[in-house]
């Protein structure tokens, strides 16, 4: 039985199966994440099929783009990604040897890019507590598109080491970067990062980010009503005509921990009528296929915001994106609840046209689309339903 990964260890059963399902519901059930999540080593095709960077999967999808989660640890405990009930000092995070190495990740990535791959987004975790990331980044600046050209080379971070390491990671090579910030009042920010972590430090960050010109910088904002959503318009003001892009994001139902409702997410559609009200908006069109955010510009000439309705408006049609768990899971969508597992390959002794192979066949039977179906109210949204974590799977 694996249910037992489900339960607090308060809860931990010991008899057969069913009885230990029966005694852990009379007690108080806290979904536990672990990182066991069923996974598969996916087939090798019989014979070597040179990648074409034209894959599509079953809906007729490309494969643009990796994330790779380098870390499942992280120094925030944001309520709705890792709550510190779960993720406290008992909780076992992934042993180093766990994890997929440079030298396996930059192999892996290589892969990718063959098959069509333009855009790799370091996460985590929080991807800037990975032992000498710069070097990865090093490695993953040397890649080149089948058509010569070099990645869009990105990462998202909480921000909360940033003005240390934004040089070292600009020298290596990273083009932009991706910085998380819920609040700007600095109580708010601590109560969401829930580790006292004060606001200025991040706002240090970005402004070094700045500087060394790790550009367009985009700020990503999780709103959750009731907590933060008193939060959008002084952002928007704060982030106004200051080069740097704004996203809201809908609070989303990924994982198993978060103790989601949806009176708590705020649907973007609300947010663009607030900043509307305050600041002039006008819709831009997408900056690229597959691009998750819809875009307003401020009609005043000060920028853009984005809005990340993954919640209430589905992206799902053209979602090209692929993602990498720590330990080198391929999972293909945010919401899924088995990945297939590369690093056997990788280690298993296989070739890259092997392992090429093997990523070609999984992405062409891909036919993923959770967000369309639970708009639709097919999909499983139940608490029950285990899914993968965001921190492992990378956001
Ligand atoms: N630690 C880094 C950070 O916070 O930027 C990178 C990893 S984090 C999982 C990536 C992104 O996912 C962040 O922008 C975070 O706000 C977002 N995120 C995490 N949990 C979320 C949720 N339940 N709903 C919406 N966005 C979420
Ligand atoms: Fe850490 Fe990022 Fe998750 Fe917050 S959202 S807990 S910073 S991984
Ligand atoms: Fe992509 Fe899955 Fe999100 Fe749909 S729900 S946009 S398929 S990651």
């Amino acid at each position: 039985c694996s249910s037992d990964l489900w339960f607090a260890r308060a809860a931990r059963p010991s008899g057969p199966c069913e009885a230990r399902h029966n005694r852990a519901m009379a007690e108080k059930i806290i979904p536990l994440a672990d990182h066991r999540y069923a996974s598969s080593v996916p087939p090798v095709p019989a014979q070597d099929v040179a990648p074409t960077g034209l894959l599509g999967d079953a809906l007729g999808r490309p494969l643009r783009e990796l994330r790779i989660s380098v870390t499942d640890r992280c120094n925030f405990r944001c309520s709705y990604c890792m709550p510190k009930e779960v993720f406290d000092k008992q909780y076992s995070f992934l042993p180093h040897a766990s994890l997929l190495s440079f030298e396996e990740l930059t192999r892996v990535a290589r892969l990718f890019v063959a098959h069509g791959v333009h855009k790799i987004r370091l996460t985590g975790g929080e991807p800037l507590l990975r032992k000498n990331i710069e070097a990865l980044i090093g490695m993953l600046a040397e890649l080149r598109t089948p058509e010569g050209e070099a990645l869009d080379l990105t990462l998202t971070t909480n921000g909360s080491v940033l003005e240390r390491k934004a040089q070292a990671l600009k020298e290596a090579g990273l083009k932009r970067i991706t910085v998380s910030l819920d609040a700007l009042d600095d109580a708010i920010f601590r109560r969401m990062n829930d580790v006292d972590f004060p606001v200025d430090e991040v706002l240090r960050g970005l402004e070094a980010a700045q500087r060394v010109g790790l550009g367009p910088i985009k700020v990503n904002m999780v709103v959750k009503r009731g907590t933060n959503d008193d939060q959008i318009l002084p952002m928007a003001r704060h982030f106004r005509g200051s080069g740097m892009v704004l996203r809201f994001i809908e609070y989303m139902d990924v994982g198993a921990t978060n103790g989601w409702r949806m009176d708590e997410v705020l649907p973007s559609a609300e947010v663009v009528e607030r900043i509307a009200a305050a600041f002039p908006l006008d819709a831009a069109e997408a900056a690229a296929p597959g691009e998750t955010a819809q875009r307003w510009r401020y009609r005043d000439g000060a920028g853009e915001i984005g809005v990340i309705s993954s919640v209430t408006q589905a992206f799902c049609h053209d979602c090209n994106r692929a993602r990498l768990s720590t330990e080198g899971k391929l999972f293909l969508c945010l919401f899924a609840n088995q990945g297939h597992d590369l690093r056997a390959l990788l280690r298993g002794g296989y070739s890259d046209a092997q392992i090429a192979g093997a990523i070609g066949l999984v992405w062409q039977q891909r036919d993923d689309r959770y967000s369309e179906l639970r708009g639709q109210q097919q999909a499983d949204t139940g608490s029950g339903q285990r899914r993968v974590e965001m921190h492992y799977i990378g956001g």
